[in-house]
């Protein structure tokens, strides 16, 4: 027993020492009871794991100031005020207000015309066979010949009714399209007339596609031009 290298009165200078310390009576009993080291041990273990303990505690706090700081430091750098990013504006292919011409390029080949039949509309021409694009995203709402023989599809959304003549259309009723998607090619079906005005039935001229535009929020036709641009 490492007791026996000591000198009994050192052995009690040193009990003295621990009693005049305010220990907890577990370790006065123990020390009555044990040999000194091992009173010792215990108290220095007691010591140790309090140690442990707290500075675990400390090193607890210090991870989680730790983890807290780079949020805290990135609060700090925000503006107090939220300043609303610029926003890119919305795709046209989301956009039920967007409208665009039937053809990248095109020449108004007729303004204004229809009026006398309710129907204001333009016609433009981009050449035979060129690929006519939805001018919304909306619904194919109808396709049928008109009593004078014009191919009429109808693209509508509830902003818009477009009226399209004369193509050979491609698409069905019921077809949804994006804006810009395909739905024919520039014909000359229907009552088509050449620059002398001369019937183009059976002829190879007067391609091009009759637009008209319906305004469902105005709730009337509005000019093709205004709002396809040129
Ligand atoms: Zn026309």
């Amino acid at each position: 027993m490492a007791a026996n290298y000591y000198p009994h009165d050192e052995e009690w200078e040193v009990d003295e020492w621990l009693s005049s310390y305010d220990l907890s009576g577990h370790v006065e009993d123990v020390s009555s009871n044990l040999p000194f080291d091992i009173v010792t041990l215990a108290a220095a273990i007691l010591v140790i794991i309090g140690l442990v303990i707290g500075l675990g505690n400390v090193i607890r706090d210090t991870d989680q100031q730790t983890l807290k700081r780079p949020s805290n430091s990135q609060e700090a750098n925000e503006p107090k005020e939220q300043v609303p990013l610029p926003q890119p504006p919305p795709p046209a292919l989301t956009n039920p207000t967007a409208i665009v011409a039937p053809y990248d390029q095109y020449i108004l080949t007729q303004g204004v015309h229809g009026l006398s039949y309710g129907h204001m509309a333009i016609d433009i021409a981009a050449g035979k066979g060129i690929t006519i694009k939805s001018p919304i995203t909306g619904i194919a709402s109808e396709y049928y010949f008109d009593a004078i023989g014009n191919p009429t599809l109808v693209i509508e959304n509830e902003f818009y009714r477009v009226t399209l003549l004369h193509g050979n259309y491609t698409i069905g009723v019921g077809d949804k399209l994006n804006i810009g998607d395909p739905v024919g090619t520039e014909g000359n079906l229907g009552n088509t007339r050449d620059m002398q005005g001369r019937s183009c039935r059976g002829r190879d001229c007067g391609y091009h596609t009759h637009l008209n535009v319906f305004d469902k929020q105005a709730g009337t036709n509005i000019n093709p031009l205004d709002v396809i641009g040129d």
